[in-house]
């Protein structure tokens, strides 16, 4: 699943005061992501081509708990880890398709936290449909690329007499092949915040924009999530429930995200700023949050200085897509001109 990350608040960084609702509504700024898991409480695996793989520590409770009732379907249980491991490799690669895709349309994606419930690619692409739906639909695609893969793998396993001479191999294999397939068919549930629900979301983007579209996905989502929470209900599976329980949260979020992205659009913009990196001028108002006195200001009425407490800031941040640049940059006039 691909997040959208929002800046961290730094000293020498002026944020957008994270979402809109911050200032607009009482919600603080940081009720952004605790429905995820983040780099806390987990442990750094590796790094590849700039990216942060981290894996975070109840999925080692769930492994513990995987490997104890699943042992009955090998004959050695080292099978089981390998099993446990390779559905690790499988959504590891789902979320580098993320990321990757994310970066080749220049957009920041440097962290997955893979946890129990799959993995989280923190991607930010550029706010425009086309560079979104990339970085979404990338995930499921390599699903998509590995099932004639593991199919053929299955077909050749059969071939040479794997299902009597080695059957732990072929029980293996069979298992990845449905644990890729069932990823695949759940991922492309169209239920925001799934890939599906969000690829539906990039789609109509095209037509709606960008704060309609998400408000119409999630709206949407809340009632798919309801039909899957009863059905979890009805099959009286805790795991299922919890997966449930955790869309609708992540989906209340994409629903007020949406509205805050509605205030965001309706704001009156400043003339003389553009972003460097989406072309937007920066709202009219308050909105920026002093690392120092914790005070809002309007950072580009005041040229990138509190007028509270006077700190100065060498970032400002883009309130539409996050990306930080030098207050100078952003002027479209340059100064004695
Ligand atoms: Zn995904
Ligand atoms: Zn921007
Ligand atoms: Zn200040």
């Amino acid at each position: 699943m691909p997040l959208q990350r929002e800046n961290r608040n730094r000293y020498y960084r002026i944020n957008w005061l994270g979402h809109a609702e911050a200032v607009l509504s009482s919600a603080g700024p940081r009720s952004n992501f605790i429905m995820m898991p983040t780099r806390n409480g987990s442990i750094r695996l590796f790094r590849f081509s700039g990216i942060d793989v981290f894996l975070h520590w109840s999925w080692f409770v769930v492994a513990v708990y995987e490997f104890n009732t699943r042992r009955h379907n090998y004959s050695f249980a080292l099978w089981n880890a390998l099993e446990y491991l390779a559905l690790f490799g499988i959504v590891l690669m789902h979320e580098f398709g993320h990321s990757l895709a994310c970066r080749s349309v220049g957009g920041k994606a440097d962290q997955i936290v893979l946890w129990p419930l799959g993995g989280v690619a923190y991607v930010n692409p550029p706010p425009r449909p086309g560079a979104t739906l990339w970085s979404i639909a990338a995930g499921p695609l390599v699903n998509v690329i590995l099932l004639p893969i593991l199919t053929i793998l299955c077909f050749v396993g059969k071939h040479f007499g794997w299902p009597d001479n080695l059957p732990d191999t072929y029980t293996f294999l069979r298992t990845i092949w449905a644990i890729n397939l069932v990823l695949l068919i759940f991922n492309m549930i169209p239920v925001y915040p799934l890939d599906g629900g969000q690829i539906l979301r990039s789609l109509l983007w095209f037509w709606l924009g960008r704060a309609k579209s998400l408000l119409v996905a999630s709206s949407l989502g809340f009632v798919g999530v309801l039909g899957f929470f009863l059905w979890a209900l009805s099959r009286q599976d805790v795991w299922l429930i919890i997966i449930s329980v955790f869309i609708f949260l992540n989906c209340w979020r994409g629903f007020q995200h949406a509205r805050a992205l509605s205030r965001l659009a309706a704001l009156p913009r400043r003339a003389g700023f553009i972003c460097p990196s989406c072309q937007a001028a920066p709202p009219i108002g308050e909105f920026w949050l002093c690392g120092q006195c914790q005070k809002p200001f309007d950072t580009f009425l005041n040229r990138a200085v509190c007028p509270n407490c006077s700190a100065q800031y060498e970032q400002t941040s883009c309130p539409d897509c996050r990306a930080s640049h030098p207050i100078s940059q952003w002027e479209t006039v340059p100064p004695n001109a």
